[in-house]
């Protein structure tokens, strides 16, 4: 009979009692026993909802104090000297490179973070020299399988596999080949697994997700390296891949010394017996059948077919598993009272989709059906469902061309019209969106919610924001303003909350990274706009001023990214969904007299598939969804975008592709590293490169700014260049950001009489 497993369970806590935890000791308000005995209960709270759940293998060593990978680094003792005290690590350490403090200890920078792989969680980036040393150093995933054992449970240790750990890490002081420090960190690897079959340890699962990646010679060497090393030393090997294919290393995975190996038969479509048949009889085959990264329901009795055969087969040889760790999905759907019933019949959280697998597992052995094929009737219900499928938006988007995602002109014609009807100076000044979010709009948001405030009120509130924040702004002298975003609490759920086919959820916080939590909505039906979303807000900002207000929209592809998506339609359909919402809003926004429309795509780059190969047609049809969002406008409306939080230079063609008038972009914190891009390609349309770092509540100085200026209108016409901040301010204060902008806009207007 199989044996049911899991990979990965979340480790916030099933209301986000981790981060309240850590937030308070580093706020000192706890001790740190304390921190420790909640990390102990949420950790015994997890093993028991996956033990109830009927899981047989509970993983011990995925809960982490701020990330995993450091939780590596910590075992392993590749911690930077900067943020250590002394030789002995402690709990502090762990948080120093996280956030760069900790209630003991000097202050110092953290270490970088970066998306692990292509989810929305973020881990600490290893930082590794040269002549790098690997010691044992850190004994709490010891002590965790120890508190497992105790309370009744299998453990099955999950491990970071070395390969990927130095995959993922970076190289400080000279650059060297990474890989040459494997063999001294696989002595520290086998020292673990030969602790851990002390501790009495059958099963450890050791992580190699870089097989989703296209991975060059000496990569694949490395992993029969390790393998070869990590053998033998008391303990059985699960390799487990995730995330993506691995099938073009097929023949590698076959001659690893490994006792069994997962493959995630959701992200890609598996072939399940050629799976089987690449596995000896004596091997585990786990398959990873329920979709980790989601929210939906599971279809239990289409997998049943699918994988009865190999089941009847491998018998005790066959796992049954998620796709991946569930760290990538909310806890509990039980505590959802406010969804309604039917939409919570179509979904799964982490403890169903635990509950899945044991259902998986009766219906396998005991050949009785009539459990699955109730639980699966919801989920064959919504395929057909009247509420998901709205007809008018599927006849919309089937009848979308090519043409609907082009401008009537070229750039260069558009240009030249929207010069005549919006006059601007040369290096207009303007802003990303939002300003700072004041407390009392953070109040006012709060009370309306819970319904102490009233929405005439509220909205009163709002107006008076938006009159300061004009006012504000024409005092700067900035060219092209905006209202300032004060409506909106997230750019995704504000935009989320007024379209159909949306819900939110109370509690399904997934972590992005250390206590920093997400609530992503769910988009579960055909998208459409029932009325318009910003016009009101936007147009009473233009009646304000003379200057020209910029209307602000999120785009189709970051609104995808950034929510659990339907698992019945492909991407770029629902991203032309969006798209063709925001085009009739973007429409809506010019036909009132708004002349300048940013549609922000952030996540532009995050969506990027991870294997290379895919990324062309990713953003084919990411660039169309905006386009067609961009499109419906007439020469002389200009839309701008923006983008951040990634590095753009080996996308900047397809940026190019989405054809705005006018990008704005983060480039300041790498000191416009962009501009290298522009050494092979020329950027065609206006650009405004960020000049300085929102991020920090340090004031640019002017002549900073000016020398970033200059440095961009070495690559890019000054005829075309704009300056702006790189992100919205929304995060920052009054007072920092009037001196910040103060300083671009005099920047601005001394180069314009240089340029001259
Ligand atoms: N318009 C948004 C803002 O200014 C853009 C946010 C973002 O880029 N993440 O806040
Ligand atoms: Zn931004």
């Amino acid at each position: 009979m199989a044996t049911i497993h899991n990979l990965g369970f979340p480790r916030i806590g099933k209301k986000r009692e981790l981060k309240c935890a850590l937030e308070r000791y580093w706020a000192g308000k706890i001790t740190q026993s304390a921190l420790i005995e909640h990390g102990k209960t949420i950790r015994a709270e997890n093993w028991a909802m996956q033990a109830e759940a009927g899981i047989e293998l509970i993983p011990v060593g995925d809960f982490a104090w701020y990330d995993h990978v450091l939780s590596i680094s910590m075992l392993v003792g590749a911690i930077p000297s900067r943020h250590r005290d002394n030789e002995t690590l402690s709990l502090d350490t762990h948080f120093r490179v996280g956030r760069g403090q900790a209630p003991t200890g000097s202050a110092c920078a953290a270490s970088e973070m970066t998306k692990w792989f292509n989810t929305n969680y973020h881990y600490i980036v290893p930082e590794l020299t040269k002549d790098q040393v690997f010691q044992l150093s850190w004994f709490e995933l010891f002590e965790q399988v120890k508190e497992a054992q105790q309370l009744g449970h299998t453990a099955k240790p999950v491990l970071l596999g070395p390969v990927t750990y130095l995959f993922l890490s970076k190289c400080i002081g000279e650059e060297f080949d990474k890989l040459a420090l494997l063999e001294r960190l696989l002595p520290v690897y086998r020292q673990v697994l030969s602790s851990l079959a002390e501790l009495g340890v059958e099963w450890v699962q050791v992580d190699e997700p870089i097989l989703a990646l296209e991975l060059s010679g000496d990569y694949r060497q490395a992993l029969k390296i390790s393998f070869n090393a990590l053998a033998n030393n008391g303990v059985k090997l699960l390799l487990a891949s995730y995330f993506d294919s691995v099938f073009a290393y097929f023949e590698d995975i076959a001659s690893y010394p490994v006792e069994g190996v997962h493959f995630d038969c959701i992200s890609s479509k598996q072939d399940i017996h050629e799976l089987d048949a690449l596995l000896s009889d004596q091997q585990v085959l786990s398959l990873g059948v329920i979709n980790g990264r989601n929210i939906w329901r599971s279809n239990l009795e289409e997998i049943v077919e699918q994988i009865e055969a190999v089941a009847t087969k491998r018998r005790e040889y066959l796992w049954l598993a998620p796709s991946c760790s569930l760290l990538h999905t909310p806890v509990d759907l039980e505590q959802e009272d406010r969804l309604d019933n039917e939409l919570k019949t179509w979904l799964a959280f982490s403890k169903q989709k635990c509950t899945e697998l044991t259902m998986l597992k009766n219906g396998l052995a005991t050949g009785d059906r009539a459990a699955i094929v109730a639980y699966s009737a919801p989920v064959k219900a919504r395929l057909n469902s009247n509420r998901v499928n709205d007809r008018a938006v599927q006849a919309r988007v089937a009848t979308l061309a090519a043409s609907d995602g082009t401008r009537c002109a070229t750039f260069s014609q558009r240009i030249k019209k929207q010069s005549k009807s919006l006059p601007l100076p040369l290096l207009p000044t303007t802003t990303i969106g939002s300003f700072p979010q004041t407390q009392t709009i953070r109040d006012a948001r709060r009370d309306f919610k819970a319904g102490v405030m009233s929405a005439q009120d509220y909205h009163n509130k709002l107006a008076l924001e938006i009159r300061n924040t004009i006012k504000e702004q024409e005092a700067l002298g900035l060219d092209v303003l905006v209202h300032g975003e004060a409506e909106r609490n997230d750019m995704v759920e504000y935009f989320g909350e007024l379209l159909r086919g949306f819900a939110f959820t109370e509690f399904g916080w997934v972590q992005s990274y250390g206590s920093r939590c997400v609530k992503p909505p769910i988009i579960w039906g055909d998208v459409s706009r029932s009325k318009p979303m910003t016009l009101e807000w936007t147009q009473y900002a233009q009646s304000l001023t003379t200057k020209r207000v910029k209307g602000m929209l999120t785009g189709p592809v970051t609104i995808l990214c950034w929510s659990f998506i339907r698992d019945d339609i492909d991407k770029p359909t629902l991203a032309n969904q969006i798209a063709l919402a925001l085009r009739d809003e973007v429409v809506d926004l010019q036909n009132a007299g708004i002349q300048i429309i940013q549609i922000d795509e952030p996540a532009f780059r995050e969506g990027m598939p991870l294997k290379a190969s895919q990324w062309q047609t990713y953003l084919n049809w990411a660039a169309y969804a905006f386009r067609v969002s961009a499109c419906g406008v007439n020469d002389e409306t200009q839309i701008h975008t923006h983008m951040c939080y990634s590095d753009f230079n080996n996308i900047i063609e397809a940026i190019a592709d989405m054809d705005a008038d006018v990008i704005t972009i983060e480039t300041s914190r790498s000191n416009m590293a962009l501009l290298d891009a522009f050494e092979r390609f020329e950027y065609p349309n206006d650009i405004g490169p960020g000049v300085y770092d929102i991020h920090s509540p340090n004031v640019p100085e002017i002549t900073w700014i000016k020398e970033l200026i200059h440095k961009a209108a070495k690559k890019i016409p000054v005829q075309r260049l704009w300056v702006n901040p790189d992100c919205g301010l929304k995060t920052r204060d009054w007072k920092e950001t009037r001196e910040a902008l103060a300083n671009m806009v005099e920047a601005a207007k001394e180069l314009r009489t240089e340029f001259k």
